[in-house]
């Protein structure tokens, strides 16, 4: 299938827009040290020039109050965003709020839409995707928090961890064993679980790219749910649908975050570009040593062929449909991950001790890049999904296929008379 990623020229204003937007209002703010509180004071007014402008919550259709993009132009826009950490939420599309606000879109019924929904895209709600469990992200048919059925009401009990913005949120979409006697995959189920419902309790505790808890965007948490009493509408979708949802909501929004790496790679490609341009050491600048040139060569490299592989992705996307992209959805998510993480590596590098102070961001986007590896599932699993539907389509052979004595009897077979007379002629 031929592709094109060819945009009309209304939408290029509204990216130089957005970049214009990203550069001089929402880069200061990284150098602020903000808590939450006053990252979403000094949001507020950002986020109703981007309503403003019609860029409010892309990734929604015109149907739930977005602008219906699509993922090719959401793509090309969430490059822009993705240069800094902070630009996501004041533009109404963050994680984990943006896939939770497609869950509700394709599984809530008319009443969870308008309690949960509206307001969560309207930025009047923070909501967290509460599904690991200790040592279950890798094979989510391990989770073991239950969801009983007592009467009208659900009881649910068991411990999350790592569940982005637990805290912050004012709910949960919480992953509950409620069928342990079915299918292996119709066993979960997502319920609603508000977050001051009695019994949550959540503990917010450091990690690699945050150690104090305190990023005025996400935070991770352990959440406990003990006896957490919810009505039984606060089911999404049917019983047993959890998985699919799932399956669902974390296409698109890998996508989103890959989308966004190469907007952290641009940036830590310019960095090392113009660092490299400025320093010299023995005798010469740092663009003219040969070993420079080499990191210059592959990142550029690198990240035009992430961009093209993402943008590809997007197009299937947009053409045949998340399922069908999946294969495409998973390599984008190992290959990005570890290509941004070399990018920023070589820039870190170019920079030296001053690469790796905190005086300059290079050392936090490092961090921040370092759980691009393990969240939405870690790579060796997406991996291991590829590798496995790229070899179904081929059957073991006991000669090679390409085995050339094999392959020239064939050959003779067909031209060996022919080529007896072109010799003899
Ligand atoms: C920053 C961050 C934010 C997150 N936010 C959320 C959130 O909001 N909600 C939520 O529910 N979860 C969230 N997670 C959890 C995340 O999805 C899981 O950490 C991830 O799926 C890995 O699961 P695990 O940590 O349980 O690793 P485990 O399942 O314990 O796996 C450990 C390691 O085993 C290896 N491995 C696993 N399977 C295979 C295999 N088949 N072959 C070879 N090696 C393998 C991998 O290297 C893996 O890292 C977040 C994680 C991070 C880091």
């Amino acid at each position: 299938m031929a592709f094109d990623f060819s945009i009309e020229p209304e939408f290029e204003e509204k990216l130089a827009w957005m970049r214009t937007f990203v550069r001089e209002e929402i880069l200061p703010l990284e150098v602020l040290d903000l808590d939450h509180r006053t990252y979403l004071a000094l949001a507020a007014p950002l986020k109703q020039r981007v309503k403003a402008e019609g860029l409010w919550a892309a990734h929604l259709g015109p149907d739930h109050g977005g602008p219906g993009f699509g993922q090719v132009k959401l793509g090309l826009m969430h490059e822009v965003l993705g240069a800094c950490e902070l630009a996501p939420p004041i533009f109404g599309n963050q994680a984990p709020d943006s896939g939770n606000c497609e869950l509700i879109a394709i599984a809530g019924n008319e009443q969870q839409k308008r309690d949960w929904m509206t307001p969560l895209l309207e930025g009047r709600l923070l909501s967290a995707f509460s599904m690991t469990e200790v040592g279950t992200g890798s094979d989510p048919t391990q989770l073991t928090t239950s969801a009983v059925r007592d009467g009208d009401d659900y009881v649910i009990n068991g411990t999350k961890w790592f569940i982005t913005n637990g805290e912050r949120a004012d709910f949960h979409i919480v992953m509950a064993l409620t069928s342990p006697d079915a299918e292996r995959h119709k066993r979960y189920s997502m319920i609603i679980v508000p977050r001051h419902a009695p019994g949550v309790d959540v503990r917010v505790f450091g990690v690699m790219s945050d150690p104090d808890g305190k990023h005025p965007v996400h935070e991770e948490c352990e959440v406990f749910y003990r006896d957490v009493r919810v009505p039984a509408e606060n089911l999404l979708g049917g019983e047993g649908e959890g998985f699919a949802l799932a399956q669902k909501r974390l296409g698109p929004g890998r996508i989103h975050h890959c989308m966004r790496w190469i907007g952290v790679s641009n940036r830590a490609f310019d960095m090392l570009c113009e660092r490299v341009v400025s320093k010299s050491v023995h005798g010469g600048l740092l663009a003219e040593k040969q070993m420079v040139q080499d990191w210059v060569a592959l990142s550029a490299a690198e990240i035009a062929s992430f961009r093209l592989l993402v943008l590809h992705a997007a197009w299937r996307i947009d053409q045949v449909g998340a399922p069908a992209a999946r294969n495409e959805i998973a390599m984008i998510k190992y290959h990005g991950a570890t290509m941004m993480q070399n990018v920023l590596d070589r820039a870190i590098q170019a920079y030296g001790s001053l690469g790796f102070s905190c005086d300059m961001p290079l050392e936090q986007m490092y961090r921040w890049a370092r759980a691009s590896r393990l969240y939405d599932g870690p790579d060796e699993v997406h991996k291991v999904a590829v590798a496995r539907r790229m070899l179904k389509g081929y059957t073991p052979a006991d000669t090679p296929t390409e085995h050339v004595p094999t392959r020239r009897a064939a050959a003779l077979v067909k031209y060996g008379a022919a080529l007896e007379a072109a010799k003899r002629a």
